[in-house]
Formats: C-alpha cells, sequence, structure tokens
C-alpha cells in the first residue's frame, strides 16, 4: 500500500496544527509512522487520500455504528442546513430527539444536549457536586471521560489516596478532588469512601470500560457499586458515551439492569456529528439552570444539523429489532475467527468482547484493569496494526481502544479479517 499523499499531507498539517491533528490519538504515537488522511468512507469501508480501501474497525472511534455515510442521516442533514443551521433559540426538534432517548433509555426523566462526551462528562460531575452539596469524586484509573480538568488526573503514590494530576495545566486543587480507584475492584471504592467520609458527591464509571481496551465489569461489580454509592448518598454516573445506544437500546443500564443517577452519552447519539448528552431522573435534572443553581449552557448546543443526524440515527436503532442481535453474532463471528487463527498461529495473547466493542491484547493473563491492559506486549500490537494495515484492516492506532463493529460490515468482510489477522499472525 502507498501512503504517500497521506504523508504530504501529514507534513503540510504539522506546520499549523500541533502534532497535525486535532485530537492526539490520530497521531499514531502509539504505533509509529505518519496517520492516513481520511479523503471519504461508505458503508464498512474507509477511503485514504491515495485511494487504498480499508475496512473500517474505528468507525470514528464509535458514532457509525450502522456504517459511514449512513444514508438517512446524510439525507436528514443536508435537508436541516437548506433551513438554518443555527438559531440560538429552541427548536421542535430538540424536544423529538430528547423524547426518543429518555423512551430508549432506562431511568431517565430528563435530558439535556450539550456538543462533546467531553462536555457531558464535565456537566455531569458539576451536576452531581451541586445535588449532593459535596466535592469529591471517585474515578477509575484507565477510564477516560473526556479532557476535562476533574479527569486528567493519575493515581497518587503510595499511601496518598489523592490524585495527581496527569497533564501539565491541571491544578494541584483540581486533582485534589479526584479519587482514583482500581476497576473492578469493589474494595478500593469501599476504603475510598471510609478515607472520605460524607465528602464523595460521585462515582464515575464506565459501565464497560472501553479506553483501556474493552474490559468488561466482573459479575456482581456493578451492582456493588450501585449500593455502595446508595450508601454514602453519592450519586453514581455510568458514562455511557461509547456503550450508549451501542450495546442495547438502553446501554449498559439496560444490558446489566442497573439503574445509574446520572448517564452521559455523546458518540453514537450524534449519528457522526458533535453531540454529547447528559440525564438523569427529574429531581436532579431540575437542578441545572435556568430551573435550578448548576449553572451549563452551549451556544451551538441542539443546534438542527446535530439534532436532526443524532433523531435519524435513534430512530434507525429503535425501528430495528434486530439491530443489538446482529451486532453481537457479528462480532461474536470475528471474535471466534481472530482466536482461532491467533491459536493456531501458537501467539499469546486475550481477547476482551461484550456486544459489539472488542479488543485484542497481547498477553496472556486475563485484562480486568489498567495495570493488567498495560501488560500488553507494545511491540507485537505495533506490527500487529501495520501488519493489517497493509492488509486493507484499519484498527485504532493504539493497544488501548477498543474495535468498534459495525453493521454495515458484512461475513465476507469479517472472512476477510480472519484472513488478514491470520497472515499478519504468521509474522509477529
Ligand atoms: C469518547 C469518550 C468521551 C469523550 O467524548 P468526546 O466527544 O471525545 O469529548 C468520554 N467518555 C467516554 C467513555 C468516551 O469513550
Amino acid at each position: 500500500m502507498i501512503y504517500q499523499r497521506s504523508s504530504q499531507l501529514f507534513a503540510e498539517a504539522e506546520k499549523v496544527i500541533p502534532g497535525g491533528v486535532n485530537s492526539p490519538v490520530r497521531a499514531f504515537k502509539g504505533v509509529g509512522g505518519t496517520p492516513l488522511f481520511a479523503k471519504s468512507a461508505k458503508g464498512a469501508y474507509l477511503y485514504d487520500e491515495d485511494d487504498n480501501r480499508l475496512i473500517d474497525y474505528i468507525n470514528s472511534w464509535g458514532p457509525m455504528i450502522l456504517g459511514h455515510a449512513y444514508q438517512p442521516v446524510v439525507d436528514a442533514v443536508i435537508e436541516k442546513a437548506k433551513k438554518g443551521t443555527s438559531f440560538g433559540m429552541p427548536t421542535e426538534l430538540e424536544t423529538k430527539i430528547a423524547e426518543m432517548a429518555i423512551a430508549m433509555v432506562p431511568n431517565i426523566d430528563k435530558i439535556r444536549f450539550v456538543n462533546s462526551g467531553t462536555e457531558a462528562c464535565m456537566s455531569a460531575i458539576r451536576l452531581a457536586r451541586g445535588f449532593t452539596n459535596k466535592d469529591k469524586i471517585i474515578k477509575f484509573s484507565g477510564c477516560y471521560h473526556g479532557h476535562s480538568d476533574s479527569f486528567l488526573i493519575a493515581a497518587g503514590s503510595g499511601l496518598s489516596t489523592f490524585g495527581v494530576p496527569n497533564s501539565p495545566g491541571v491544578t494541584q486543587g483540581t486533582a485534589k478532588d479526584t479519587l482514583l480507584a482500581q476497576y473492578n475492584d469493589i474494595d478500593n471504592v469501599k476504603a475510598l469512601f471510609e478515607a472520605n467520609p460524607n465528602e464523595i458527591a460521585a462515582v464515575i464509571i464506565e459501565p464497560v470500560a472501553g479506553n483501556m481496551g474493552c474490559v468488561p465489569p466482573k459479575e456482581g461489580f456493578l451492582q456493588a457499586l450501585r449500593e455502595v454509592c446508595s450508601n454514602h448518598n453519592a450519586l453514581l454516573i455510568f458514562d455511557e458515551v461509547m456503550t450508549g445506544f451501542r450495546l442495547a437500546k438502553g446501554g449498559a443500564q439496560e444490558l446489566y439492569n442497573i439503574n445509574a443517577d446520572i448517564v452521559c452519552f455523546g458518540k453514537v447519539i450524534g449519528g457522526g456529528l458533535p453531540v454529547g448528552a447528559f440525564a438523569a431522573r427529574e429531581e436532579i435534572m431540575n437542578f441545572l439552570a435556568p430551573l435550578g443553581p448548576v449553572y451549563q449552557a452551549g451556544t451551538l448546543s441542539g443546534n438542527p444539523l446535530a439534532m436532526v443526524a443524532g433523531y435519524a440515527m435513534l430512530q434507525a436503532l429503535n425501528a430495528d429489532l434486530e439491530i443489538y442481535d446482529r451486532l453481537e453474532a457479528k462480532t461474536a463471528y470475528l471474535h471466534k475467527g481472530i482466536d482461532e487463527v491467533l491459536k493456531a498461529n501458537d501467539i499469546v495473547f486475550t481477547i476482551n468482547r461484550v456486544g459489539s466493542m472488542i479488543s485484542v491484547h497481547f498477553d496472556a493473563v486475563p485484562v480486568v484493569d489498567f495495570q493488567t491492559a498495560k501488560n500488553g506486549d507494545n511491540e507485537t500490537f505495533k506490527k500487529f496494526f501495520h501488519g493489517l494495515l497493509q492488509e486493507g484492516v484499519y484498527i485504532a492506532p493504539s493497544a488501548y481502544e477498543t474495535w468498534f463493529i459495525t453493521d454495515a460490515l458484512t461475513y465476507e468482510d469479517l472472512d476477510f479479517t480472519i484472513k488478514a489477522v491470520d497472515k499478519v499472525a504468521k509474522s509477529l
């Protein structure tokens, strides 16, 4: 495969955009080499600027659950654009998409739309603090909730229960209010509650982690977390930016039959346009301005293009009674196929999967948290990534990302992918 034009475009981009990209993981730092530049995409395929065709397992990091350039979304956006792209006034469409989301997701009465998953999580935390009148939050190592200050925190050393900033620009003052716990370790969470009595406003979690590869919650872990939060009058926040409308119509809340207090959305809910949202029961949502004291706003929030794209996407998912079974079946097929060929080639690996989220880790030990995710052999992952790319299969350029399966993938595409994995495995 030739990447000549992509390489040129990257060199030009680097002069005017830091690192040549507007979001760091796109830069291929985790795998080496220079990123491909996208030219267009349709269905399961991505076409780069050198006209290479790639089977896409990133799908814009999740939103394209029905494939790229999904016709009902594209048509809706084109029609809407002709009528004006933003008004700074409420529109009927915002109520319609809100009603639809509330009908699909369990346990929410009201929802507010924002422009990204980052904004959704940032606002959810503010709301939880305002509602509980407490300052501290617990997050889990390896979970990603966007790039707002409260979440860019690493575990403190030794006996300290405080987090420390893991990016310059995040203040110690902010870091001291974020406590870090290990994913799947309920005793760790309980210990943090005991060490910080009456100070913890909320626990935020990816109910299925997708930002350290795919890491499923252990049996009973989310239930236990629900109980601990209720016992301590802390809110449980499910960050369903990745899992929402992907694992089930009602996301992880439905899949695991657990009610969170606040739920955050992004990715699929925008159908590929910049949308995030957060939702909760009425009592909590009424704490937001203009009804309540917690401030939150947005000039372009709920703009008609984003809303019509999201609405078309949710309508399609809501109307298709078999969509989640199909996604599950396709991903299970891929899982089995990759498992077989990696075994046949004596590769040391672990595959994690929940529904249409799947990740391959080059380590024999089960991956259950950030620590075990970090054990994976990154050199093998790099070769795996570049090998698959040569074969025309595009997975995320980082060992810490899940693959996103789309319904546009055919079984021929999956067979092609499994063959490519077999070929690459022979060279690992
Ligand atoms: C992608 C992601 C975010 C951040 O969303 P952006 O739209 O990139 O700001 C937050 N939480 C989770 C779980 C995500 O996967």
